[in-house]
This record gives C-alpha cells, sequence and structure tokens, in this order.
C-alpha cells in the first residue's frame, strides 16, 4: 500500500450510529428464527469440521463471525455491535493474490489452522486464477479491493461504481464461475483506505460493506519482518483485539506470519474468522474446479482426438503407430498438439 490520502476520510473512522442502533433488532417471525438456527448449526459444523482437521498444538480457528452486510456500512473491528471479544483477532490481508509470498502465507495459515480473509484486487487474481481457488478451497474468506487498485472518492459515482463492478465480477467469475457482479461475499476494503461519504453511499447501495482496521502492520512501509511483527504485537497488548491489516504481496510479510501465529498463541490471543452472515459457510466450499492444464483450443482439439482399441492400433503402420502414441502424450496431459502431429 502506497501513502494514504490526506484529503479522504478514512474507513476506520466508525459505523454509522443508525446502523448501529438498528444490530439490536432480532428476526421475529418463525421462518426467520429456523433461518437463524439452520445458519447457527451450520456454522458450529463448519467449526467442528475445522477442529476436526487441525493437528494438536495449533493455533486453530476460535470460532466463526457471521456478519450481516445491511446492518453496517463500515467498521474497524472496535465497534460492540460487530461483537469482538476480548483478545479475539481477525486476520486480513490485501492486495493479492501473489505467486510464492500468497501461496507461503496460505501454507502458513493452514499449519496453523486459521482462517483469514483476503481483499483480492481484480488484475492480480487474473494473474493468479489459482490462488483466488486455493484461497476457497481453503475455506477463508475471499472479498473485494477493487479490479486496479483506485483511489475510489477521485472518481465520478457513475466511474466508481463501474470500477467497483468490475473488482467484484472478475474475481467472482475466477472464484466460482460467476459473471454477476452482485457480491456473494458482501466485504469490501477501499483501496489506500481512501473513502468519502459518497463511496460509503455507493457501497452501501450495492450491499458492500466497508472493512477498516484498528490495527494496522504498517507492511507496506516497514521492510523488516521483525519490525512488522513487534509492530503487531506492541498494539495488540494496547488495543486487545480488532481487525489486522496485512499485504500478502509482500514476502517480508510471509516470512513473518509463522512467528506472528505462535505470538499469538502464546500471548493467549484467539483468531476469529469473519463470515458473510447469509451463505458465508457455502461460499467457503464454493470454489469452481481448477481448469484442465492447457489452453481452451487444446481441450477442443483433444475432443479430436480419437481413442482406438489395441486391435486398430494393431492395424496401424509402425510410422502412424509412433505418430499416434506421441499425440495421445499430449492429450493425455491436457497439452496443445504440436501442429506438426495434427
Ligand atoms: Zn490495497
Amino acid at each position: 500500500m502506497a501513502k494514504v490520502p490526506t484529503t479522504f476520510s478514512f474507513a476506520s473512522e466508525g459505523i454509522d450510529p443508525a446502523y448501529q442502533s438498528s444490530v439490536a433488532e432480532r428476526p421475529k417471525s418463525v421462518s426467520k428464527m429456523l433461518a437463524g438456527l439452520i445458519c447457527f448449526f451450520a456454522v458450529l459444523m463448519s467449526a467442528s469440521m475445522v477442529h476436526a482437521a487441525c493437528k494438536s498444538g495449533a493455533l486453530g480457528t476460535h470460532r466463526t463471525l457471521p456478519v450481516d452486510a445491511s446492518k453496517f456500512r463500515t467498521f474497524n473491528g472496535t465497534e460492540k455491535a460487530l461483537g469482538l471479544r476480548d483478545k479475539e483477532v481477525i486476520l486480513t490481508f490485501d492486495d493479492g493474490p501473489i505467486g510464492r509470498n500468497t501461496a507461503n502465507i496460505l501454507k502458513a495459515l493452514e499449519k496453523e489452522c486459521v482462517k483469514a480473509t483476503f481483499f483480492f484486487v481484480g488484475k492480480m487474481a487474473r494473474a493468479y486464477p489459482h490462488q483466488v481457488r486455493q484461497v476457497v478451497r481453503q475455506g477463508h474468506t475471499l472479498a473485494h479491493h477493487t479490479h486496479g487498485h483506485e483511489v475510489l472518492p477521485k472518481y465520478s459515482t457513475k466511474k466508481a461504481s463501474r470500477i467497483v463492478d468490475r473488482g467484484v465480477k472478475g474475481l467472482q467469475k475466477i472464484a466460482y464461475g460467476d459473471s454477476s457482479h452482485k457480491p456473494r461475499t458482501p466485504f469490501f476494503r477501499y483501496p489506500y483506505l481512501a473513502s468519502s461519504k459518497r463511496t460509503d453511499r455507493l457501497l452501501a447501495h450495492k450491499g458492500l460493506v466497508a472493512f477498516g482496521a484498528n490495527i494496522d502492520s504498517l507492511d507496506w512501509k516497514i521492510k523488516n519482518s521483525k519490525r512488522i511483527h513487534d509492530n503487531i504485537m506492541r498494539q495488540l497488548k494496547r488495543k486487545r483485539r480488532g481487525i489486522i491489516l496485512m499485504h500478502d504481496i509482500h514476502a517480508r510479510t510471509a516470512k513473518m506470519l509463522p512467528g506472528l501465529l505462535r505470538s499469538l498463541k502464546a500471548g493467549g490471543y484467539k483468531v476469529v474468522h469473519i463470515v458473510p452472515k447469509q451463505g458465508g459457510t457455502q461460499i467457503a466450499m464454493g470454489a469452481v474446479d481448477e481448469p484442465k492444464k492447457g489452453k481452451g483450443k487444446s481441450v477442443k482439439r483433444r475432443t479430436k482426438f480419437k481413442r482406438l482399441s489395441n486391435r486398430q492400433i494393431a492395424k496401424l503402420s509402425a510410422r502412424e503407430q509412433k505418430l499416434y502414441w506421441t499425440r495421445y502424450w499430449y492429450v493425455k496431459r491436457g497439452r496443445k498438439i504440436p501442429r506438426h502431429l495434427r
């Protein structure tokens, strides 16, 4: 993350009091209560499944926190209505995915059996689509961060709306094979945390919640991994709970993460996994299958390849047999058959 523009207000300034008071409302009808119960058990089951898969001694995900996007406009982790308890933290990563660093972060999270939230940039997702799907498959929360990391308040509302939609649509297409710009996970973080009342209204209109953070790792500025770790732990000691902001694009962040997770465990901190209240656990399971290796064209060509029986192969000349098996070798691996073999 580069320098934060000073002219903008920050998403982390707190939530709209109107939204805060409406959180107190509870569903009254029986059907709503039933839906709530089902949701509760789904979350409970997913939490127990998470724990079942964890090795002993791992930090582990303490609990899943479902958030109703319609009740909030923004939050930064400190709000009472959000419900974070003492020593509970939410891990968040922005700006990825990117090759080895995101891969190492996912490995570290998996090793300690903790779930995080990733705010991916559409352009980056396009470059590393398999990592987007991996995030969803591993049960982390996949959230939005625009298509090209734009400073949203700089644009007209119409243009800003298109930017947000493009990011959501692009990411969802990769993650779930879904071309809709209606967000499945209604979580968003402003690039540079740059927001305005106008963009807040725009997000609310789209049903998106703007995530802030009360514990900024400053990993975009601090170059040393130990200092990033210490910076987070120092803030935690003072604030005791909240949303930790990190960036999976930095090697130094990936390097310090295993140590940070160990320090969290040693310090008695608990990791909370934040999910959308509507369909949160199902979304986590919804990643599309990894496409077969090779481009669409080669798959098409592969269908043109005709498998022959052993008897049919035996009837071919030695040269034809060799050609057949070479073509078969490419098809079997989902690769494009070279022009001279077609
Ligand atoms: Zn960012």
